[in-house]
């Protein structure tokens, strides 16, 4: 994945092992792998494989699903079969489920702790996820927390969540197991950044990140943004997930903006447009949309401004890689901070992406 060279680097990536996911590896300098979880039941093979074949187009890394059932389990093998991306196995309840579970060729367990039962059934499923090299993922949740824990603390705090996934590290780090990976989800935002912020300053453990039960879009969009731009601009954070009511899909391209937008995993061209005024000297949003369906698939980590007037117009293409700056019907347009030609309206687009062309050709040994 390209980078691109920020002018204020941000936050440094918090420090964090590396742990292996079938073919992907989580933590360390490793990309912010995205991922989700199907909706269908798993014992449903033809469906659950459908739903994560569109997540993969979509551009899924990994993809969880749900084992409530024996039959559920009894389905892993074939669903292994059939699809290109680590597949992860949901465990809430019944430690019997993992202990099925780890029967089959899955790449990653996720365990809640606060569920499972006692610490010799816990003990059981992480013996067996060590004798079969799978990882876990120890995910604790603020809406069931461990009793003890509970009455503590009095209610799922911050400091709450943060014990159990510690006591459970504990656990299974005395069985000489550590490809583990936590989350410590909330549907509370200020709850769960809390939360990995503590965390992070005690365990180097690799964190899947995600506000849970965060709804319905658009607003679930939005809270999880909020939730997980603090922690992402902390430098926190390995794999994520967007948790949304109904389809997945839509979870993977709010989950890559989500990292395009604090840029800790820019990929796609980032296009600035202002949100026009009564100044407006272009038609600005034919040429978006346009420019948008020039750019789709571009795989590029290059900043792109187009302002309607010259207000912040040359100011900002002067920062971007390539801008436009409009006035009277005319673009000027900007490349690495130099004016490099005025032209019409109408060639604008045109224009823009000749520039961006040069722009690649200038920047693919960089
Ligand atoms: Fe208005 Fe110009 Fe600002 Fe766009 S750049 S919002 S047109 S003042």
């Amino acid at each position: 994945v390209l980078e691109t060279a920020q002018k204020v680097p941000g936050k440094p990536r918090h420090k964090t092992r590396e742990v292996k996911v079938g073919s992907v590896v989580i933590g360390g300098s490793n990309p912010v792998a995205v991922q989700s979880m199907t909706t269908t039941d798993t014992f449903d093979v033809e469906g659950t494989i459908k739903q994560i074949h569109a997540l993969e187009e979509a551009g899924c890394e990994l993809v969880r699903v749900t084992v409530p059932k024996p039959e559920d389990a009894g389905a892993l093998t074939q669903i292994k079969q059939k699809i290109g991306i680590p597949l992860i196995c949901d465990i809430h309840f019944d430690y019997k489920m993992a202990l099925s579970a780890l029967d089959h060729p899955i790449d990653k367990i996720r365990i809640n702790p606060g569920n499972i039962g006692t610490e010799e059934r816990f003990r059981q499923v992480v013996r067996k996820a060590k004798d079969k090299g799978i990882p876990m993922r120890i995910g604790v949740n603020a809406g069931s927390l461990e009793r003890d824990l509970c009455e503590k603390y009095e209610f799922p705090c911050p400091p709450a969540m943060v014990e159990s996934a510690l006591r459970h590290i504990e656990t299974a780090e005395s069985e000489g197991f550590r490809d583990i990976i936590v989350s410590l989800k909330s549907s509370d935002v200020l709850v769960a950044v809390e939360a990995y912020r503590l965390f992070a300053k005690m365990c180097d453990y690799p964190t899947h990140i995600g506000i849970t039960e965060a709804g319905k879009p658009p607003y679930a969009v939005t809270k999880s943004a909020a939730g997980l731009a603090p922690i992402l601009l902390d430098g926190i954070g390995d794999t994520i997930r967007i948790s949304l009511l109904g389809n997945p899909v839509p979870e993977i391209a709010a989950a890559f903006d989500i990292l395009q937008a604090t840029q800790r995993r820019v990929r796609r061209p980032e296009l600035i447009a202002c949100p026009t005024c009564g100044r407006l000297a272009i038609d600005l949003e034919k040429i978006i949309a346009e420019l948008e369906g020039r750019l789709s698939g571009k795989r590029l980590p290059v900043k792109i401004s187009v302002l309607g007037c010259v207000v912040n117009g040359p100011g900002e293409a002067r920062e971007a890689d390539i801008g436009i700056a409009a006035g009277n019907g005319q673009g000027m347009i900007f490349r690495n901070g130099e004016m490099v030609r005025r032209v019409a309206e109408a060639e604008i687009v045109d224009a823009l992406m000749e520039e961006l062309a040069r722009w690649e050709t200038e920047n693919q040994h960089r």
